[in-house]
């Protein structure tokens, strides 16, 4: 008995052990997907693999599931889909882009695709873009929550159905946490270090495309409490490109207790209606700086609410500024003295910083057209197109085509290395020549059997040639041991015959061969001619 209940006993434990196994299994593989590129359609289903348009799955959770968290994934609305609920999901990639175009189909011409909410939240735990897809609200507000991770509205988004308005059906991107949602604090204590701790991050708020929207650069809706005071972190809003924005509340909306750091705004393009410091609640900002290089602001606020005697709104700690910088351009602009006068304490001028060096190259410059490139500002972002200036030709070395001779010009050419352009040149003709006649090289022995060479060469030159340097240069062997030089720098005349004798050859060395250059240095150019290789007393006698 004792015996059989052991048995079990260890069984019992080998079964929760592979029950253990295959749960921890089960759980990593569907924490962490391996695909890159998911589609995602209501009229997939369910089960579907996610992987090819005609495969669409219709949960965006399974799509999240199935995405590689160490890559950056794109899950592609490849049809119309429709959210249920509120939307929220632990880390699922390194970064997400959303979008209706991929592959060079766009989707929302192809197969109507559109995302459609009513009233639902969606919460990131990722940098995430949306970009090239159309949103539609089939009834109230939608909220999309950065909880401090990037969220970026890229190119060609539009906000279907949607009013923009703050109890109608607004288009809401926020910067940081959302009170009672997602990752956001439920507690007006801040229960967890984690949240408190990622309620410090920054936020990174950049919307280039889109209407109606309500952005928010810090957290909504917070609630907190004095004795929990938190300042949480910076704050970046970049609205460009085409964004129509309804409202921007820079350091947060109805939220309470709760300070940032920095706020950092940039409007480089698009439009926002009202700017306001924050709404509904009072809050502390360190400071407040607007970037302004393009667009429309057309009402700026730091206390938009309560009343005349009591405003509501954000202050700034003591020691910060509330700095308005903008270009030239825009400080001409008609609005800017009414913005400026709206509660800011501080304007500067901004110039745009080029990175030339880091520019995009839209039509690269050739040998001889002007090339077009985009620069963005080092500060700002704000891109410019600029020309790029032709190239040039890149001309390879010089070389001999026709040689020149004597009273005859010769011709040299240079081919660039990038087009099939080429240049020629003439090269001079040249005004001196060396001749050999037939006893150019002789030689004779004495009584005594002691040799001598004798080396002749007529040296012509041109009437108004310019000799610098003729004569003859003697090596005994072709590593040039032993040299002679007989040289002169006299003018010569159209015609110099030349003749050297080498003289005395023991007879021993009857059989040493010399080498023998006549050469002549005549307007820049030098000419040499062989007299001897590797000639001896006895093979020249022969
Ligand atoms: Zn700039
Ligand atoms: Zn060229």
């Amino acid at each position: 008995m004792n015996t059989v209940k052991k048995h079990f006993g260890k069984f019992g434990i080998a079964l929760v052990a592979a029950l253990l196994m295959l749960l921890t299994f089960a759980l990593c593989a569907s924490a962490a997907g391996t695909e890159t590129v998911v589609y995602l359609s209501g009229s997939g289903t369910n089960t579907a693999d996610g992987l090819t348009p005609e495969t669409a799955t219709s949960s965006i959770n399974t799509a999240y599931s199935l995405l590689d968290p160490d890559k950056d994934c794109t899950v592609v609305v490849c049809g119309e889909f429709t959210q249920v609920g509120n939307f929220a999901r632990a880390h699922s990639a390194k970064s997400i882009t959303i979008t209706s175009v991929y592959g060079d189909v766009d989707y929302r011409k192809t197969n109507k695709a559109v995302y459609k909410v009513n009233g639902n939240r969606f919460a990131l735990a990722d940098d995430t873009t949306f970009e090239n897809m159309t949103f539609e609200t089939t009834g109230g507000s939608f909220l999309l929550v950065g909880q401090h991770h990037a969220v970026t509205i890229g190119e060609g988004v539009t906000m279907k159905n949607f009013d923009g308005s703050q109890d109608g059906k607004a288009f809401w991107i926020i910067g940081g946490c959302q009170w009672g949602f997602g990752g956001g604090p439920t507690s007006k204590t801040y229960t967890t270090d984690a949240l408190k701790a990622l309620m410090q991050k920054p936020t990174d708020v950049t919307v280039m495309s889109g209407n109606d929207m309500i952005v928010v650069g810090g957290p909504r809706g917070n609630v907190g409490a004095e004795a929990n005071r938190i300042t949480g972190g910076d704050i970046h809003v970049t609205i460009g490109g085409t964004a129509r924005v309804a409202k921007l509340d820079a350091a947060g909306s109805g939220s309470r207790y709760t300070d940032v750091g920095n706020i950092n705004v940039r409007v480089i393009g698009g439009s926002v209606k009202y700017l306001y410091g924050t709404r509904v609640n009072n809050m502390t900002a360190q400071s407040l700086t607007l970037l302004w290089t393009d667009g429309s602001i057309d009402l700026f606020k730091m206390m938009p609410s309560g009343t005349a005697a009591a405003p509501v709104g954000l202050s700034i700690a003591d020691g910060g500024d509330v700095t308005l910088e903008a270009t030239e351009d825009v400080q001409k602009g008609s609005n800017y003295a009414t913005i400026y006068a709206s509660g800011f304490t501080a304007e500067t001028t901004h110039t745009h910083d080029f990175d030339t060096e880091n520019g995009k190259v839209l039509t690269p410059a050739t040998c001889q057209a002007e090339g077009r490139a985009l620069y963005t500002c080092k500060t700002c972002s704000t891109t410019e197109e600029i020309t790029l200036p032709k190239t040039g030709h890149a001309f390879g070395e010089w070389t001999t085509t026709t040689p020149a001779g004597f009273g005859t010009k010769g011709e040299e050419k240079r081919i660039c290395k990038n087009c099939d352009a080429f240049e020629t040149r003439e090269i001079p003709a040249q005004t001196a020549k060396l001749e050999l006649g037939s006893n150019s090289l002789s030689a004779e022995t004495n009584k005594a059997g002691e040799g001598t060479i004798r080396m002749i060469v007529k040296l012509v030159t041109a009437a108004n040639a310019n000799v610098t340097r003729y004569g003859i240069f003697v090596a005994k062997t072709s590593a040039i041991g032993d040299a002679k030089l007989v040289a002169y720098t006299k003018a010569p005349g159209t015609e110099t015959t030349l003749v050297l004798d080498l003289a005395f050859i023991p007879h021993d060395e009857l059989d040493t061969p010399v080498y023998a250059w006549a050469f002549v240095e005549a307007d820049g150019v030098q000419i040499t001619l062989p007299l001897a290789v590797g000639a001896s007393v006895n093979t020249i006698i022969g």
